[in-house]
């Protein structure tokens, strides 16, 4: 690992049980200490930290470890080098002793992003175009200005030219994800013909974009390199925003867009507006909803959520109004009741789509709006019963009402479904120790969520799987799938030996038919990215089973498999680790 001296030199100066002590308390527990895990709910310590090794784990729900460095990037959601920053400072090491090639490497990723924030914020001003677009939808200069917006402008490479003139190196331009290295080896933008949003940092540095497509540029786009090279010269399936990749300093699951700005508000009111997008994060902000932030392009994490419950107690939502946002909503709510947030549905009055529609066309009445919100299973009732109440459906909201903290809460939630329903709470009492049989799997609780992660882990792996096999359809080269093979789940190892060997099934060849059809789609990752975040997730799976091996062993296992298996947790921890440098 780079910063390797530094981060030795910090480790020596400071202890992991006194640094800890700031945050947790701890208690001794034989040669170790432990602590309520400070990244999951739980009665009962699982957090363990060992002085002799300088680690944490926690043995809980997260299945996750680490030492100071990784303690504290968690806990303050920062990244490696800003952590490494702040302890150089808490121990005296200078910051210039710390490894200038992870230094110059980070420096230089920032470096990257702030200069082409001010390209791109310069094309704005001088295209009276897209300022008059971005005018149209409702921004406001001042917006524009707080929240930096800019344009990419639709040339082949201008951001990637105007870097390498500042004297940027063009790895370090790769590595920042907003050039692309194309099938000829040359480099083209990743943002063309788009409005730019710049992605703060929780420290208000940009560390990513987002870009949506401007109406002008989409046709033009679609005959271009970013259109789907199937030749079909279907427009349209150009992405409407397209995101920076992961990067060191980018994570998508752990920012929130507007996060940087939200906060002083967000600390005082103790509550979150959450949105989808950016248009809405911003539309809201201008409304004077200052507490706004966004998801954008992903789906709410848990991250997102552990992080936000340090300043937030009440999280209103609202996202859009169709089918996927009824989905998000269900799926923050069950979430966010899982760290223990009082949950709130915003409805926009007069069947406004979206948050942004609804601030264009009733300036000034956001706020009042969100007054408003209804509690969390208002919106189950009338998701699940307002049109057809049967016994199915019933269960499924007597099973979110079984999932709530508190028993108060229970017994309130069941008169309103009396109510609501007409059918006597007697009756619904009775139906709720039925309850689980038919709603579990539609909620989330904590005893379920461990077996939840790994498999949306599983899922990921499966995406990523499909994902190289695509590219590797669409380039007719098996090279990289074979590299991959072994972190493959099963299912897609067999999709590549039909794939190879023209021996297969009826349900194989459907999936590899889709895949065909699917690898005429842009693909925005490299086979090498792909092949990194597939090793990652297997290798997190596998450290997620380890644990769970490792708690059972602890419980009534052998000492010697037992110091084994940790052996070997240590190693895959490393391993992961480096993964991700
Ligand atoms: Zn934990």
């Amino acid at each position: 690992m780079p910063g390797n001296e530094a981060t030795s030199q910090i480790k020596d100066k400071l202890d992991i049980v006194d640094f800890l002590r700031n945050y947790l308390t701890l208690l001794p527990a034989g040669r170790n200490f432990k602590a309520i895990c400070p990244f999951h709910r739980e009665k009962t310590p699982s957090f363990m930290v060992s002085p002799e090794r300088q680690s944490w784990h926690c043995f809980g729900a997260c299945n996750t470890g680490g030492d100071i460095f990784t303690f504290l990037m968690r806990y303050e959601n920062i990244e490696f080098f800003e952590a490494l920053k702040i302890l150089a400072e808490r121990t005296g090491i200078e910051l210039r002793r710390i490894d200038p090639v992870i230094a110059k490497q980070f420096g230089a990723l920032y470096d990257i992003h702030v200069t082409a924030k001010n390209f791109y914020r310069g094309e704005l001003a001088k295209n009276d175009a897209v300022l008059n677009y971005a005018l149209g939808r409702g921004l406001t200069e001042e917006t524009l200005e707080v929240f930096e917006l800019g344009f990419a402008p639709m040339g082949r490479d201008a951001l990637t030219v105007f870097l390498l003139n500042q004297g940027f190196h063009i790895n370090d331009i790769e590595r920042s994800g907003l050039s692309v290295r194309g099938d000829r080896g040359g480099f083209y933008d990743r943002f063309r013909g788009r409005l730019v949003f710049p992605f703060y940092d929780h420290l208000g540095k940009v560390v990513g974009f987002t870009g949506r497509i401007l109406p002008a540029y989409d046709d033009s786009l679609a005959g271009s390199g970013q259109a789907p090279s199937t030749g079909s010269g279907q427009a349209g399936i150009i992405a409407k925003y397209i995101n920076s990749p992961e990067t060191p300093i980018f994570r998508k699951s752990r920012l929130l867009y507007g996060f940087d700005k939200a906060k002083p508000a967000i600390r005082e009111t103790k509550a979150a507006f959450l949105v989808e997008g950016q248009m809405d994060c911003l539309l809201a902000f201008q409304d004077g909803v200052k507490n706004v932030i966004a998801t954008s392009g992903t789906a709410l994490t848990e991250d997102h959520l552990m992080f936000l419950r340090r300043y937030a107690e009440t999280v209103f939502l609202c996202f859009d109004r169709d089918e996927a946002g009824g989905n998000a909503i269900e799926r923050a709510i069950d979430l966010a009741g899982a760290y223990d947030f009082e949950a709130r549905v915003v409805v926009l009055p007069g069947g406004a789509k979206d948050p942004a529609e609804y601030v264009n066309s009733n300036p000034g009445k956001l706020s009042q709006v969100i007054q408003g919100a209804v509690p969390a299973m208002d919106f189950y009732f009338s998701r699940y019963l307002s049109t057809v109440a049967d016994k199915k459906n019933i269960r499924v909201v007597l099973a979110k009402i079984r999932s709530l903290k508190s028993a108060i809460d229970r017994a309130r939630a069941v008169k309103a479904l009396s109510e609501y329903t007409q059918i006597s709470e007697r009756d619904l009492l009775e139906e709720f120790d039925r309850a689980d049989i038919s709603g579990r799997n539609q909620a989330v609780d904590l005893s379920l969520k461990e077996s939840q992660t790994s498999s949306s882990f599983k899922e990921r792996r499966s995406l990523i799987a499909e994902s190289l096999i695509r590219l590797a359809i669409q380039k007719n080269d098996f090279r990289i799938t074979e590299e991959a093979r072994e972190y493959l789940p099963e299912f897609y190892q067999k999709i590549l030996d039909a794939l190879t060997t023209d021996k297969t099934t009826p349900d194989l060849q459907k999936a590899i038919e889709l895949l065909t059809l699917q690898s005429g789609f842009v693909l925005v990752h490299s086979g090498e990215d792909l092949l990194r975040e597939l090793k990652f997730e297997y290798l997190i799976s596998e450290k997620q089973n380890l644990a769970e091996n490792i708690r059972k062993l602890d419980r009534n296992g052998d000492v010697r498999e037992l110091n084994a298996a940790l052996r070997k947790f240590a190693v895959l921890s490393q391993e992961i680790h480096n993964l991700k440098r």
